[in-house]
């Protein structure tokens, strides 16, 4: 981290924060019909109301504000594009979804669009801007998928892999996971295909363990090479989609990653069990939701030293975000007035990386 020079982003390393608000479920809408929602979000002016009782409220800013209404491709513009496109000009980049269980984190990253393909969500919108912008024959993307439990990194595109360490690169600081199968992908369908394999294994394993995928956090990792030209990135040539075949012949080899992490929910910091198993699993993620909260705080406060060494989280993310990196955090939030506190912790999270 610290070799690091200049960022690609405005403010190198900063953390980007957006506030997504889910709209009201059904059983929302008639148990809280009478009640308040306990945030308002007021998107032009960046701020969010959070309310503390009928006569008050404290005010948030934050950098994007998404409200019920957002499209999933709106979602992924102001969230995730801008960190898809550095990876396309050879930095790393990190998209994170934090907020409570049942606020959106797999709808907003992980949702495939089996019925409406307007749903689709950030993996699968990453990967079709990916595609569009490479040129197959010189470049190439390839794929992990893999699932975080009580600090042990299971693989969720081959469940016998279910023990993967983290190792690092001691020359260029790159983290991998050796043993984590790595999948070419040339076409959507078949990065549909896979994120589809990695949700049913991702149920299996955690039924096998008797858990739930909120005490989880699952991550995508997308790992891109590219043959480029001498000159400058081909960022601006976005609306341009036409079969391109500019870069195609060129020596020069840029490498860029993108990971996708759906973390685990973060009521679960809170929800300590008495005892057992889920004293155990409260505990590795409060480990690795308050590593995380600590790094970003470390980014946010430009700090020198970010502590990545705590959690695997955040030893996985370590050369991810910082430095050159650019990470986008959105925090999802649900409107009901019941969980005020849960709300109020999410934003306080979000708040931190600011
Ligand atoms: P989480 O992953 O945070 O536990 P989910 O993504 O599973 O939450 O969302 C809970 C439920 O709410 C799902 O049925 C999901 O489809 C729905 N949902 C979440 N966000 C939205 C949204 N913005 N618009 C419509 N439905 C949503
Ligand atoms: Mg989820």
């Amino acid at each position: 981290g610290a070799a690091n020079t200049k960022g690609v982003s405005d403010v190198p390393g900063r953390v980007r924060v957006a506030v997504r608000l889910r709209p009201k479920n059904a059983e929302e809408s008639v148990a809280d019909a009478d009640y308040a929602d306990c945030v308002e979000l007021q998107p032009e002016l960046k701020r969010l109301k959070l309310r503390k009782n009928n006569w008050d409220s404290d005010t948030y800013e934050f950098d994007e504000l998404l409200t019920e209404i957002a499209s999933q491709k709106r979602v992924y513009e102001v969230v995730a594009k801008p960190v898809v496109e550095s990876v396309l000009d050879g930095y790393n980049g990190t998209v994170l979804a934090y907020g409570q269980t049942g606020t959106g984190k797999t709808f907003t990253l992980g949702e495939l669009g089996e019925e409406d393909v307007s749903d689709r969500g950030i993996m699968v919108r990453s990967m079709e801007g990916i595609l569009a912008d490479i040129c197959l024959e010189t470049d190439s993307v390839s794929v992990s998928y893999i699932q975080l439990y009580m600090e042990t990194i299971q693989d969720l595109l081959n469940p016998a892999n279910d023990n993967i360490p983290i190792t690092e690169d001691p020359r260029t600081g790159e983290v991998s996971l050796p043993g984590a199968t790595v999948v070419e992908i040339r076409d959507q369908n078949s990065f549909l295909d896979l994120l589809r394999l990695g949700e049913a294994h991702r149920f299996a394993a955690n039924t096998k363990l008797n858990t739930e995928s909120s005490r989880s956090h699952a991550i995508l990792m997308v790992q891109i090479k590219r043959s480029i030209r001498g000159g400058e990135p081909s960022s601006s040539d976005d609306e341009n989609h036409s079969q391109s075949v500019k870069n195609c012949n060129l020596p020069v080899i840029r490498k860029g990653k993108l990971v996708v992490v759906d973390l685990a929910g973060s009521e679960r910091v809170h929800k300590s069990g008495s005892e057992g198993h889920t004293l155990e699993e409260a505990k590795a993620i409060n480990l690795s939701l308050t590593a995380l909260g600590k790094c970003i705080n470390a980014l946010a406060e430009n700090s020198p030293h970010v502590p990545v060494r705590d959690s695997k989280l955040t030893r996985l993310l370590k050369d991810s975000f910082g430095g050159t990196a650019r990470t986008s955090l959105v925090i999802t939030i649900g409107p009901s007035p019941r969980h005020r506190g849960e709300t109020t912790s999410t934003i306080l999270f979000g708040q931190r990386a600011m």
